[in-house]
């Protein structure tokens, strides 16, 4: 039993690289107002990377069950320097899996991941391209310049979300990399090998391994709308990345066991010498209060930790498909076709 996976078949050389293509994936989730302008600057860079690489795109936009018009928008686009696939989920599964959807349909060599709310900027694509086929790098991924328009508090709860999944691991996931990037096509089978369910995309880019390289951007403003991640949202994508990536929590939990553990013996010891040395015996009770809920909190969180790996081993175990696909359309550049 081979319990590898070889994808060096997939190695890309400059020559070959452009001749196998690029798909871009993009998530669109309530994105009526903005789509229409996103597909003509993708168009538009589309002809640019054809001219430069020779290199033949397809666009696949994902419809994670978006509830206004998106879905009647897409329908629509033309192919017009590249092709259009639609792939409707069957409801919002959430970008995750529309992201893993969208590889999924990718008919194309290399895979690029880009946001639908322009807030990824089309014109950075060929410089991506350029470090995948002149650079010869699998993983382009891509970090916001800046964080001056974030809060304190956000970058601090940010910089400990990494401290904490990076804590002990090998592979380390770059602090503030985003979902923008783009994968060779031997990274990007690499991807959709993996069987887990729970996916964190940025932690399993990082993990796959392959010539990575970082490229730094500003991030536009959102072209239209609010994000959909609310602080809540974040926390709970924060906890579902932690504990599918990383057994640091658990450790961490340990760890704290110990150390409360050491100071509770060191106590007992110092009272027992005090005792001992002065022979009174101490009225301790507020310290009791205090040592008692302590424990009991801490108890509580780890059992809370331990059940969301728990809740993540059902789920693995359920093994249930990650999306479902309601609708799918191809239309190509010359001839259009309609599938299922
Ligand atoms: N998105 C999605 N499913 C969701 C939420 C968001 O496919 O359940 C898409 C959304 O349409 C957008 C991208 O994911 O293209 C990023 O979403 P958003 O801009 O709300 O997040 P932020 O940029 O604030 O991280
Ligand atoms: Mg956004």
């Amino acid at each position: 039993m081979v319990l590898g996976s070889d994808v060096s078949g997939l190695t890309t050389t400059a020559a070959n690289a452009a001749a196998q293509g690029l798909s871009i994936v993009v998530p669109v989730y309530n994105e009526a107002a903005g789509l229409a302008l996103l597909h003509d600057r993708l168009s538009e860079l589309a002809r640019a990377l054809r001219q430069r690489y020779g290199l033949p795109c397809e666009v696949v936009y994902v419809d994670d069950g978006s509830s206004d018009a998106t879905l009647a928008i897409a329908r629509a686009l033309a192919p017009d320097a590249l092709d259009v696939q639609v792939v409707s989920l069957s409801r919002n599964f959430g970008k995750e899996a529309a992201l893993m959807a969208g590889l999924d349909h990718a008919r194309l060599g290399a895979v690029l991941f880009m946001d639908g709310d322009g807030q990824h900027p089309p014109d950075l694509v060929e410089k991506l391209v350029g470090h995948w086929i002149d650079g010869g790098f699998d993983v382009v991924y891509t970090a916001k310049a800046n964080r001056d328009n974030e809060s304190v508090l956000r970058r601090l709860a940010v910089h400990g979300f990494y401290a904490l999944i990076n804590w002990g691991a090998r592979q380390k996931i770059p602090e503030d990399a985003g979902d923008f990037r783009l994968l060779s096509p031997r990274a990007a089978a690499a991807l959709r090998q993996l069987p887990e369910r729970n996916r964190f995309f940025k932690g399993l880019a990082s993990w796959i391994g392959f010539r990575q390289v970082r490229v730094d951007y500003e991030p536009a403003a959102r072209a239209h709308g609010v994000t959909t991640f609310s602080p809540g949202r974040l926390v709970g994508l924060s906890i579902e990345g932690l504990t599918s990536f990383s057994v640091a929590p658990l450790r961490f939990a340990s760890l704290l066991g110990v150390l409360l553990a050491s100071a509770a013996f060191l106590f007992g010891l110092s009272i027992l010498w005090e005792t001992w040395t002065t022979g009174k015996s101490v009225p301790g009770y507020p310290s009791l209060v205090v040592g008692l809920m302590t424990i009991g909190g801490v108890q509580l969180i780890m059992i809370g930790i331990v059940g969301e790996y728990i809740g993540k081993i059902l789920s693995e175990l359920k093994a249930r498909p990650i999306y479902f696909v309601a609708e799918h359309s191809v239309k190509r550049v010359e001839t259009e076709v309609a599938a299922s």
